[in-house]
């Protein structure tokens, strides 16, 4: 069964700079074993978020949308934990495919982001993150968006999300 929502946050954010904020923020509270998944449409603003997350865990490398790659690991400039960084848009749901890169081994020491790993990356924890990212209805300009944090599992029972709408 799936576990219960623990914390859940909505907040609207009005431009790209907002989103990266948003993303260094969130990384002030995540710690290695961390897992989050993002879901929203293409140019919805995941990868923006998750350059954000990088660059406040202080990790080497831009974190771009990779288009070769699945997954890459950018390593902590610091003592912090490496970033995890995975686009499973052309991952199938196969378990041979997700077995391959070994995420399960890498999670415990790292936080691990997942874009489009909605229905393949589950298995990996109860406990997740969960952050949905939609274009604002009747934004003109096409720079707000509306995202939602869910914390599911004990990892994220007490956690306060709060902090990230500060
Ligand atoms: P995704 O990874 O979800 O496909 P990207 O982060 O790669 O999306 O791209 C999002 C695009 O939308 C970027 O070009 C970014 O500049 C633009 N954008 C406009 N407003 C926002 C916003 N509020 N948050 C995030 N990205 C935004
Ligand atoms: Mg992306």
């Amino acid at each position: 069964h799936s576990p219960a929502p623990a914390v859940s946050l909505q907040l609207t954010v009005n431009s790209p700079q907002q989103m990266g904020e948003l993303g260094r923020r969130l990384a002030k509270i995540l710690r290695p074993g961390d897992l989050v998944m993002l879901t929203g449409e293409l140019g919805a603003g995941k990868t923006t978020l998750t350059r954000g997350l990088g660059e406040g865990l202080g990790v080497r490398g831009a974190v771009t949308s990779p288009t070769f790659v699945i997954a890459r690991v950018h390593p902590s400039l610091g003592d912090g934990p490496p970033l995890v960084h995975v686009d499973a848009y052309r991952l199938g749901g196969g378990l041979d495919e997700m077995e391959d890169l070994d995420l399960d081994v890498s999670l415990p020491d790292s936080v691990v982001v997942v874009e489009w790993g909605d229905g393949k990356v589950e298995d990996l924890s109860d406990d997740r993150l969960h952050v949905v990212i939609h274009r604002a209805v009747g934004d003109t300009t096409d720079e707000v968006r509306e995202v939602t944090l869910r914390g599911l599992g004990g990892r994220w029972a007490g956690a306060d999300l709060t902090v990230l709408s500060a």
